[in-house]
């Protein structure tokens, strides 16, 4: 085996990491993670050092690590056939049950999925399919997307315009001039207290008709959002949020893009965020979970109403120009016919929401009586605690003490990985389907302890 110091090595002068300050991580300012093994909801790392992992890697091993069912799976579909492609008609058997499975448990009025390799090219798809369906029906002007500040859709050209944070438009040229961004469901940032949940909501969607009637709803195409703001800062949205929204968008003949891939397949407790909510898509997108990360897939489903004009577009301009080398990739479908099954048979969407009201119950018990919590939310298995300077006014700590980082820091010390949302001092969790009691015991001990730690 290689030594632990000739990895560190090659790591700083080979491998260049998304989302990590680059020059820190040159200089060896930044640990170098190597993470050998995982079983349940631990990783271990090649020193021996285990840690609960309380965010299933990027919210995405939601079965858990280390099943056979799915490794089985993999193999077994690899040693067959690794590889053909989807183009012109083609499949596998794989590739076909899982587009039967996912159906069979999509939301009704969805018709077909289209399946990609990750959430940020489902997200493309989406864009493009919106626009061709625009153009198919004759309205070539009607092609702008709104999406929310704090949303987060992807780190394409695309799909990191959509992204409504500021790191990732920062520097690189976005976001493109078809995106425009409306205001976040963020229920603790809104600017009057006393305002209820419900007139939140109607605020939300009054300022969603503005924007709408200031472009011109004649170049409105689609809006898309998740049904619970993920690394935004985990926002659930506030109640009567979705049908006031989805009020606007029916009234100005806008699509509207469930972005599902943090939600689908159980996160919440439920299926689909969309059915959860009462969130009526002509898009879902999905990726994470429609594997558990075993390998990488990402789907856009379609609806009803969007397949009948696509069809359409095909009988007048030949095949549709959309497809990649790897859609539907025959082992990725293997392992998502696998993920799914493994979900069913051990009751997972059930236990995760179940857990997830264990997980924010044990948070607030411990937590929300602390001068510096602000808010602990959550809904199934998606939680977050935001950290404030001063409770009352809501202030928050000044950026360059990186409280939430540090917190996370400090958890990590103690064997438990949350994450340290990218935008203001907020922990979020998102553990694997199948922790335990116990274990979501221990996720508590280990924040309340690292918040002593940080901030008293
Ligand atoms: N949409 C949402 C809601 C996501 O959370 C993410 C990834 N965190 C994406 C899209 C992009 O997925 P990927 O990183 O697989 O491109």
């Amino acid at each position: 085996m290689l030594q632990n110091d000739q990895i560190a090595l090659w790591d700083r002068e080979s491998f260049f990491h998304p989302s990590t300050h680059l020059a820190m991580h040159a200089r060896g300012e930044t640990p170098s993670r190597v993470i050998r093994t995982g079983s349940g909801v631990h990783i271990e790392d090649r020193d021996g050092k285990r840690m609960l992992d309380a965010f299933a890697g990027l919210y995405c091993v939601n079965v858990g690590y280390g099943r056979p069912e799915i490794a089985e799976a993999i193999a077994d579909q690899a040693r067959e056939l690794a590889y053909y492609h989807a183009y012109v008609g083609h499949g596998t058997e794989a590739s076909i049950t899982l587009a039967k499975m996912v159906m069979d448990r999509a939301p009704a009025g969805m018709s077909k999925v289209y399946f990609g390799l990750s959430g940020s090219d489902a997200n493309e798809t989406n864009i493009k399919l919106v626009w061709y369906y625009n153009n198919i029906l004759g309205r070539p002007e009607k092609k702008k997307i709104i999406s929310r500040w704090r949303g987060y859709h992807g780190s394409g050209l695309m799909t990191g315009s959509l992204t409504g944070l500021e790191l990732f438009h920062k520097k690189f040229d976005l976001p493109l001039s078809q995106v425009i961004h409306t205001e976040a469901p963020y229920y603790y940032r809104r600017e009057v207290w006393e305002l209820s949940e419900a007139a939140f909501s109607a605020q939300c969607a009054a300022r969603l008709e503005e924007l709408i009637l200031a472009e011109g709803p004649d170049t409105i195409a689609a809006f898309i959002g998740e049904p619970v703001l993920g690394t935004g800062g985990i926002v659930p949205p506030p109640a009567g949020y979705w049908p006031a929204i989805q009020a606007v968008l029916r009234k100005y003949d806008i699509l509207l893009i469930a972005d599902e891939v943090v939600t689908g397949f159980g996160r919440l407790g439920s299926m689909f965020g969309s059915a959860h909510y009462g969130i009526f898509p002509d898009f879902i997108t999905i990726a994470k979970g429609l594997t558990s990360a075993y390998a990488p897939l990402s789907g856009s489903i379609v609806s009803d109403r969007v397949w009948k004009v696509l069809e359409q577009g095909t009988d007048e301009n030949g095949p549709i120009g959309h497809g990649w080398t790897y859609s539907a990739h025959p082992i990725g479908t293997a392992a998502g016919v696998a993920n799914l099954k493994l979900i069913d048979d051990l009751g997972l969407v059930e236990k995760a929401g179940r857990m997830g009201q264990a997980l924010k119950k044990g948070l607030t018990q411990a937590l929300a009586e602390h001068p510096n919590v602000g808010d602990v939310r959550g809904e199934g298995l998606m939680c977050a605690v935001e950290f404030v300077e001063n409770r009352a006014a809501r202030r928050m700590f000044d950026p360059q003490r990186k409280v939430g980082p540090a917190i996370a820091a400090r958890m990590s010390e103690l064997g438990v990985i949350a994450r340290a949302m990218p935008q203001g001092d907020i922990i979020g969790y998102a553990p694997p389907f199948c922790i335990t009691q116990d274990e979501v015991d221990t996720v508590v001990a280990a924040t309340a302890d690292a918040v002593k730690a940080v901030l008293g």
